[in-house]
């Protein structure tokens, strides 16, 4: 079979088998798992370059699979919006963030949590009353939720009305949104316009080597002041060293996440922060 170079041919199409028996493996398990309640949450602290203070956590999801093992995000996501089970995701994240949000809200921690949503979740006409229901169940003020989206979703939204509608009643409610991943797809400055953004993340791959590219250090400078020309808060994720986090303090960066300020962590470790933080 592997004469004629064909050798090629035979491993690509290997390649394909694996990687659709394993979309379909996780499809499966994936069902189960939202079933028994299998997925879980952590917490990335965010923390205000002007006070030093963590004011917000973004909630990533977290599923280990006794079969499959780890499956991260990465794969996990996009199956799952191909799937249709995002919306699934999608609902037991926002219970976890409403939840949450109004046990550290009862504690007297000033904190928002921050959702990571999928266009998908938005083509759902009952978008804006199942973030509603669930905020009420918690008994937990919009202000405190965050809603983030890339700019590859924003692209696709500013053509979609019901989906514009649909967020500026979450933010007329108080609910904030906060453009995530800026700067990796085609920069469209229309939506900037048409979308309600309060704050801008800068993405991580322009954080990794700031402090070698002058060029770069150009570029997020440039993205900080384009945000504040805007009124929009800028924050930069992926900050791992203090030379990244003192730099871009001195560009005027509002706000830092990353691996400087901590690595994702359990509810009880963003407590135990929140804790250190009120008594400074
Ligand atoms: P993202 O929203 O850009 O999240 C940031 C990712 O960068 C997280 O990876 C986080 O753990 C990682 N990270 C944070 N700080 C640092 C750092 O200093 N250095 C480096 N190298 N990495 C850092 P994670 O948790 O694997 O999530 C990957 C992506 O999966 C997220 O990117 C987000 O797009 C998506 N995602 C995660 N949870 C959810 C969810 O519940 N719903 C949806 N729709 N997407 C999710
Ligand atoms: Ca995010
Ligand atoms: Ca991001
Ligand atoms: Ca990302």
């Amino acid at each position: 079979i592997k004469k004629d170079g064909g050798g090629t041919i035979v491993s690509l199409s290997q390649s394909d088998q694996y990687k659709l028996s394993r979309t379909i493996q996780i499809e499966k398990r994936l069902l189960e798992a939202l079933n028994q309640n299998d997925l879980h949450v952590m917490y990335l602290p965010q923390k205000d370059v002007q006070t030093g203070k963590i004011t917000t956590v973004e909630a990533l999801v977290r599923w280990e699979d006794e079969v499959l093992g780890v499956i991260s995000p990465e794969e996990l996501i996009p199956i799952a919006e191909e799937t249709g089970l995002i919306n699934e995701i999608g609902t037991f994240m926002l219970e976890k963030c409403c939840e949450q949000a109004s046990i550290w809200q009862s504690k007297g921690f000033p904190i928002k949590v921050s959702y990571n949503s999928s266009i998908r979740e938005f083509r759902d006409k009952n978008m804006v009353k199942i973030i509603r229901k669930m905020l009420e169940k918690y008994n937990c003020s919009p202000e405190t939720l965050q809603i983030e989206f890339t700019e590859k979703f924003a692209l696709e939204a500013e053509a979609e009305k019901p989906i514009i509608q649909q967020m500026q009643k979450l933010q007329a409610d108080g609910v904030s949104f906060v453009l995530d991943d800026f700067g990796t797809g085609y920069a469209s400055l229309r939506y900037l316009q048409l979308l309600p953004i309060s704050q801008l993340k800068v993405d991580k791959s322009f954080i990794n080597s700031l402090m070698q590219q002058e060029k770069l250090q150009h570029l997020v400078l440039g993205l900080i002041q384009f945000g504040h020309s805007l009124s929009i808060r800028v924050v930069a994720e992926g900050v791992e060293t203090i030379d990244q986090y003192q730099l871009l303090k001195h560009m005027g960066c509002d706000a830092i996440q990353g691996y400087y300020v901590s690595k994702p962590i359990s509810a009880n470790e963003v407590e135990a922060l929140l804790s250190k933080d009120a008594k400074t």
